[in-house]
């Protein structure tokens, strides 16, 4: 069986670190706001290419806490994408906003920057940007309608840690930006956490307080905040996980080129990649007609794929009040019922990547000739 990401082959290969780091934890018993997390936010902030970091309780909360932190609330307007895990617009709709779907690029299924444009209002105060699968939105154009418009931007960047656009990384274009580490994602802990970076102090500082309660001492609270905060276990992993992130990613690389090579004369399309972007490949997504049928195909071949995502989030029953019907957004809807995520981890090898390549490609004889 072939898995479509392996969590127990990468702690098989860092399983010293990990318990050493997690031991020291346990014999200092400072679980919570312990040493290893101000480590780890200054040195995911230093990777990221910010001033700093804010380690929180979990990846939907680090979008939450971040608009809330940038005077997000009632009444406003959140726009991003319909093609995106629902903590994305759950985040928004936490703060009060509403947010505001619009459809996704045709090529690379990210943000479409003239869709962003039409899509803002008097109410709009802010745009969160995906940077899904691992590859970055077009940072130039998003942050060029946002200043034109006064707009804050906040970079959903759980599925990109690490990727850069034109040799910068994700997380340095926003007012800030937000990850998850959920433990699947590129950076994961062993149970939820998440982080918002940013160059401002005065945000981060204000972020901190929101997500200790409202805090700025022990029982002096400014205002009512959450509990979301990111626990020293969590940190401990994170710092090792972080010293093998690039190593990681590089491998993630090596495997979507074979793939690419691999399936180079397939008859269905292969993930595109704009010229300004590094993705770091959190998903490897192909898109085929018939796409349940592959993915029969796959699992009794057994090989683990995945969808991400089969609904867009305006067609989600959640959302059934916005009034949106199947035809607001073609892209995103036609893209829902291709998209095939393959098998990608760094752990993957070559005989596993050339396996699942040849499944498919099989597949793809069977299914439409
Ligand atoms: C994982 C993810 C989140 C949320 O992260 P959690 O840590 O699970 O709350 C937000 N946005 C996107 C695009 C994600 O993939």
């Amino acid at each position: 069986m072939i898995k479509l990401t392996d969590l127990k082959a990468q702690y098989a290969l860092i399983q010293k670190e990990i318990d050493e780091a997690l031991r020291t934890v346990l014999g200092r018993a400072d679980f919570i706001k312990g040493e290893d997390v101000g480590a780890f936010e200054k040195e995911f902030a230093a990777y990221c290419g910010v001033k700093g970091c804010v380690g929180v309780g979990n990846g939907t909360d680090a979008v939450y806490l971040a608009l809330r932190a940038l005077g997000v609330g009632p009444g406003d307007e959140v726009i991003t994408v319909t093609h995106t895990f629902i903590a994305t617009s759950e985040a928004i709709s936490l703060t009060g906003a509403k947010p505001v779907f619009v459809d996704v690029l045709e090529d690379t299924l990210l943000m479409d920057p003239a869709a962003l444009e039409r899509a803002v209002t008097p109410r709009t105060k802010a745009v969160v940007p995906v940077h899904l699968y691992g590859q970055m939105c077009d940072m130039d154009a998003v942050l060029s309608v946002a200043r034109a418009k006064k707009l804050k931007v906040v970079e959903d960047a759980a599925q990109a840690h690490g990727a850069r656009w034109k040799g910068r990384r994700a997380g340095s274009f926003g007012d800030a930006a937000c990850f998850s580490f959920f433990p699947g994602k590129n950076l994961g802990a062993y149970g939820d956490a998440g982080g918002v970076v940013s160059d401002d102090e005065d945000l981060l500082k204000r972020v901190r307080m929101l997500a200790n309660h409202g805090r700025l001492s022990k029982y002096a609270h400014e205002r009512e905040g959450v509990n979301s905060r990111l626990d020293t276990m969590q940190a401990a992993v994170l710092r090792v996980k972080l010293r093998h992130l690039d190593a990681g990613n590089g491998a993630r690389r090596r495997w979507a080129d074979a793939y690419r090579t691999l399936l180079a004369g397939a008859p269905f399309r292969l993930p595109v990649v704009r010229a300004e972007a590094e993705p770091v490949w959190h998903q490897f997504v192909v898109r085929v007609p018939s796409r349940d049928k592959f993915q029969e195909g796959m699992t009794k071949r057994e090989i683990e794929t995945g969808v991400h995502y089969p609904l867009p989030l305006h067609l989600q029953p959640a959302y059934a009040s916005f009034g949106l019907k199947a035809g607001a957004f073609p892209r995103a809807e036609k893209a829902a019922g291709e998209i095939l995520s393959l098998p990608m981890y760094p752990e993957l090898d070559d005989q596993k990547v050339s396996r699942v390549a040849e499944a498919l490609t099989s597949l793809a004889k069977e299914i439409l000739s």
